[in-house]
């Protein structure tokens, strides 16, 4: 095993794997800006490291600053928890160049999976469905893009091949705003995420989001542990998640998941990662892979029993997965909200003081969280306080139980966004299950 991590990330992930490390006996290195030095998990890590000021740039993506904290405690591995430097490429290079192990996939796969458009072809070769769309980045000829626009036919989305978090995308109805909205998401590509790249999809009108979870070592060996259903959005970001998504059945599990296990087979693929597809009319379309672990693994872990975190320490680690494709059963029913210091009707953030903090609890109860009373939301950072995960043998009972939960937690001081969780637990459409990602936006009448 693994002796010590470098934890390169901070809320409720960062104790989340503090979390692991300790189960598995392995020492942690908490790396904080000054803005989080009474974060719980720096309160609880082994050894703690401050890497800079509280902007991200200088601290949570400062790289030399993350490699010299490893350095300095002697550290073996680094995890980056999600979003920061977690699907970042060079990050990962550089960690294994500087003699740690990186836990997450290999560099390559990173970048190759990093870029949309790489990522679709990959797919594609790999025998997965795909949206239909420009097969490539979008060329300066405009007559040759309004012919692949009208070969896909409108609606189409331009989006940003290096794109991510719901941002670099545009819907486009007509061909008269084609070439704007083109011009458009390449300025904000190259703002946002450096890379002007983009391309073409069909913009599918009423689809699921539903992602498949997979899990490879380093020995060829690669596991799926089904999907979960992540339709209910704001934004393109996720609010609600669950596992199963309701509908599908155990046959398309099995077909869905035995193309994502071939596709890591074909690309080399080692530790957890999630390829996300639209689903419309009983078919799926892949639209990306996430090469990290992902906010709501929870439900997952729940209807299965895996803990992934501690299985991608395991696979860092070097060992076998401890678990074959037969070993993996389905049980009950999973459902996570996300917990947000915002604003529940205009979603402004709204960090500061937590007066008072009370989790709920129960059966099938399970809160990630890294507030406590008494502790400040800095203003910095994602507004992500906590998620709250609801299991039950039955997707009616997991309802229920997150019902419960909604109405115990108490959180005062800040605004979140619990009562629009209260709200949308109590929605007909939301208990019958299968909305689409549009459905939020719609009843919340933007
Ligand atoms: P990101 O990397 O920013 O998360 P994704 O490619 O995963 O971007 O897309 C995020 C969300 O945007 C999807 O969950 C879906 O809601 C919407 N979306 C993306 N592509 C399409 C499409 N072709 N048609 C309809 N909606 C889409």
């Amino acid at each position: 095993m693994l002796d010590k991590v470098v934890i390169a990330n901070r809320g409720e992930i960062a104790l989340r794997v503090l979390r692991a490390c300790r189960e598995l006996g392995i020492k942690t290195v908490a790396v904080y800006s000054t803005a989080d030095h009474s974060q719980k998990h720096v309160l609880l890590a082994d050894e703690t490291v401050c890497i800079g000021p509280p902007a991200s740039v200088g601290s949570y993506l400062n790289m030399p600053a993350i490699i010299s904290a490893a350095e300095v405690t002697d550290s073996m591995a680094v995890h980056p928890g999600y979003g920061f430097l977690s699907e970042n490429a060079d990050f990962a290079e550089r960690v294994e160049n500087s003699g740690f192990i990186f836990i997450g996939p290999r560099p390559d796969a990173i970048r190759l999976m990093g870029d949309k458009v790489s990522a679709i072809r990959t797919m594609k070769e790999a025998g997965v469905p795909c949206v239909p769309g420009s097969d490539g980045i979008l060329g300066e000829d405009a007559q040759e893009n309004l012919k692949i626009a009208r070969g896909i036919g409108y609606p189409i989305i331009i989006k940003a091949a290096g794109g991510g978090g719901g941002r670099g995308m545009r819907v486009v109805h007509t061909e008269a705003s084609l070439m704007n909205a083109i011009g458009l998401t390449q300025a904000e590509a190259s703002a946002a995420f450096g890379i002007d790249t983009v391309y073409m999809e069909k913009f599918l009108e009423r689809p699921r989001h539903i992602e498949f979870q997979v899990l490879a070592d380093n020995f060829g060996n690669v596991i799926h542990l089904g999907e979960r259903d992540c339709s209910m959005q704001r934004r393109h970001q996720k609010v609600i998640e669950e596992a199963p998504a309701p509908g599908i059945t155990e046959k398309q599990r099995r077909e869905m998941g035995e193309r994502c296990v071939a596709a890591c087979r074909d690309i080399g693929y080692r530790s957890a990662g999630t390829f996300e597809f639209l689903y419309q009319d009983g078919r799926f379309y892949f639209i990306e892979m996430n090469t990290r672990i992902q906010v709501e693994h929870p439900v997952t872990e729940m209807i299965t029993g895996v803990d992934i975190v501690r299985e991608q320490l395991s696979i860092a680690s070097g060992n076998k997965l401890a678990y074959a494709q037969k070993d993996i059963q389905f049980r009950g029913h999973a459902i996570e909200c996300r917990i947000n210091a915002e604003d529940p009707k205009d979603f402004m953030p709204s960090p500061g003081p937590i007066r008072l903090w009370h989790p709920p609890g129960g059966p099938g109860i399970r809160v990630d969280s890294h507030v406590y009373s008494g502790y400040s939301v800095p203003p910095y950072y994602d507004s992500l306080i906590g998620k709250l995960i609801a299991y039950g043998e039955t997707r009616r009972t997991a309802i229920a139980r997150m019902n419960n939960a909604l109405n115990e937690i108490v959180v005062e001081g800040i605004k979140t966004n619990i009562p629009l969780h209260r709200e949308i637990c109590h929605h007909a459409a939301f208990q019958t299950g299968g909305t689409d990602i549009h459905y939020l936006e719609k009843r919340l009448g933007l």
